[in-house]
């Protein structure tokens, strides 16, 4: 790892070894680490639109826009002045206001399978939950989940998990009790036969099925529509709630979502990241008969000191009302599009085995001589040839996803000419393979 380290700053890496005896692993979640590619992170000073600068002062084209919140890009005025005003009338009241109502609608309005829905503060808290109100609301106590789908840190659901849990190949963590992962059946990705021997086998037991109805944290794996039709008709003739976990694919891959985008209607519905636009802000809501079992209406406890937080708030609505009125999604297909073939054109060329998967602005470029359906395709991918690819991008000025099994974002404020230069550090770095 050595070698690796040169492309990262002094001032970087000093600033590691300072956290490093502070928080564990020197980060505040586990995938900044760089672990996977085998180095030492970036520290960050700043980011301005597509841009994000280290504290050595190095600008770098940003593909992470924090794990999929900046599709505005960064420091959008518009959000930063929602923000900024907002702060200045208090940070936190602990009672209810307009704004609550105001994003509510808005999310409402977006996802229209939504009917009511309740503000928390993370993805993980809106999983979290989303599963305790399907289990209140079918009184039955078993959850399908699919390998390889990560869902955030929530006990029952990290099983076969993946993003951090997966690169760091530890899909169970320690401290998750049997009990907690026991009504957990997983399942492998984009396989209906396994589907629907669960559901023979356990049929009247599912409280509900949760899933990435397009994968980002394996990297990127679309599903196929026979496995969301069958998700959809088994899940409705077995009274199972489907719960399309979007945190990441919400408001990403179609303003309504990847539901909107292959047009399938699921019960509940997971929101995060861009709908908190950059604040800690998640959701989750569905039909109005589920979530008002949701305390007070009805009796499935969840509550948060923050949740509805006026700050978080004012930079979510704002970030969807640009969302809405500018629909970027055309053209952020097209820009995905661009980068995509011209990254499976770079590999081709340096004579890499890769595939290249995408929807929209989330893109991945497998070291992988074959589609990568599900977790155990993923699992063959060639890491070591990921981290060099990373490391040679870095070296290009180009902040990469830090594993294989993520998937990159791209902004409305990426270029043409942006992608075109990311191409051409692409085929440089891999050149050199
Ligand atoms: N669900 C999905 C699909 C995610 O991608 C993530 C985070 N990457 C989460 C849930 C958890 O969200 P958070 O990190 O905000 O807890």
């Amino acid at each position: 790892s050595k070698t690796m380290d040169h492309s990262i700053g002094p001032k970087s890496l000093a600033a590691f070894d300072r956290a490093r005896a502070l928080i564990p692993g020197g980060v505040n979640s586990p995938a900044r680490a760089f672990g996977a590619v085998g180095g030492s992170p970036l520290f960050i000073d700043r980011a301005e639109g597509a841009y994000i600068f280290d504290i050595d002062g190095r600008r770098f084209l940003d593909y992470i826009g924090s794990w999929g919140p900046m599709i505005l890009g960064h420091a959008c005025p518009e959000v930063v002045d929602a923000v900024v005003r907002a702060v200045g009338r208090g940070s936190s009241y602990g009672a209810p206001t307009e704004a609550e109502s105001e994003l509510a609608e808005q999310i409402i309005d977006a996802v229209p399978s939504i009917e009511r829905v309740r503000l928390v503060n993370s993805g993980t808290e809106a999983t979290m939950s989303a599963i305790r109100v399907a289990r209140g609301a079918t009184g039955r106590d078993k959850v399908i989940k699919f390998a390889g789908n990560y869902h955030g840190h929530v006990d029952s659901l990290l099983v076969a998990a993946g993003s951090a849990a997966a690169t760091l190949g530890v899909p169970d963590s320690p401290g998750v009790t049997a009990g907690a992962g026991g009504d957990t059946i997983v399942l492998p990705y984009n396989d209906v036969a396994a589907l629907e021997e669960a559901f023979n086998q356990h049929g009247s037991k599912i409280a509900a099925v949760i899933l990435e109805p397009v994968v980002g944290n394996m990297g990127l794996v679309i599903p196929s529509s026979e496995f969301l039709n069958s998700l959809r008709s088994i899940t409705e003739k077995a009274g199972t709630i489907l719960i399309f976990d979007e945190v990441m694919t919400g408001f990403r891959l179609a303003y309504g979502g990847a539901q909107q985008r292959f047009g399938i209607t699921p019960d509940m519905t997971t929101l995060g990241k861009i709908v908190g636009g950059g604040m800690p802000l998640a959701a989750y809501g569905g039909r109005a008969d589920i979530m008002d079992q949701v305390l007070p209406a009805g009796k499935v406890f969840q509550a948060g000191t923050l949740s509805g937080n006026p700050v978080a708030v004012a930079a979510g609505s704002a970030t969807l009302r640009i969302l809405k009125e500018e629909s970027p999604y055309d053209s952020l297909d097209k820009m995905g599009d661009r980068l995509s073939e011209g990254l499976a054109d770079a590999a081709t060329a340096a004579g890499v085995p890769h595939q290249v998967q995408h929807v929209g602005s989330m893109v991945t470029l497998f070291f992988n001589p074959d589609p990568v359906r599900n977790w155990d395709d993923a699992d063959r991918s060639d890491r070591e040839a990921y981290a060099r690819y990373f490391w040679g991008m870095i070296g290009e000025g180009i902040y990469m996803p830090c594993s294989q099994f993520e998937a990159l974002f791209f902004s409305r404020v990426h270029t043409e000419a942006m992608i075109d230069q990311t191409i051409d550090a692409a085929k440089k770095v891999l050149a050199s393979f």
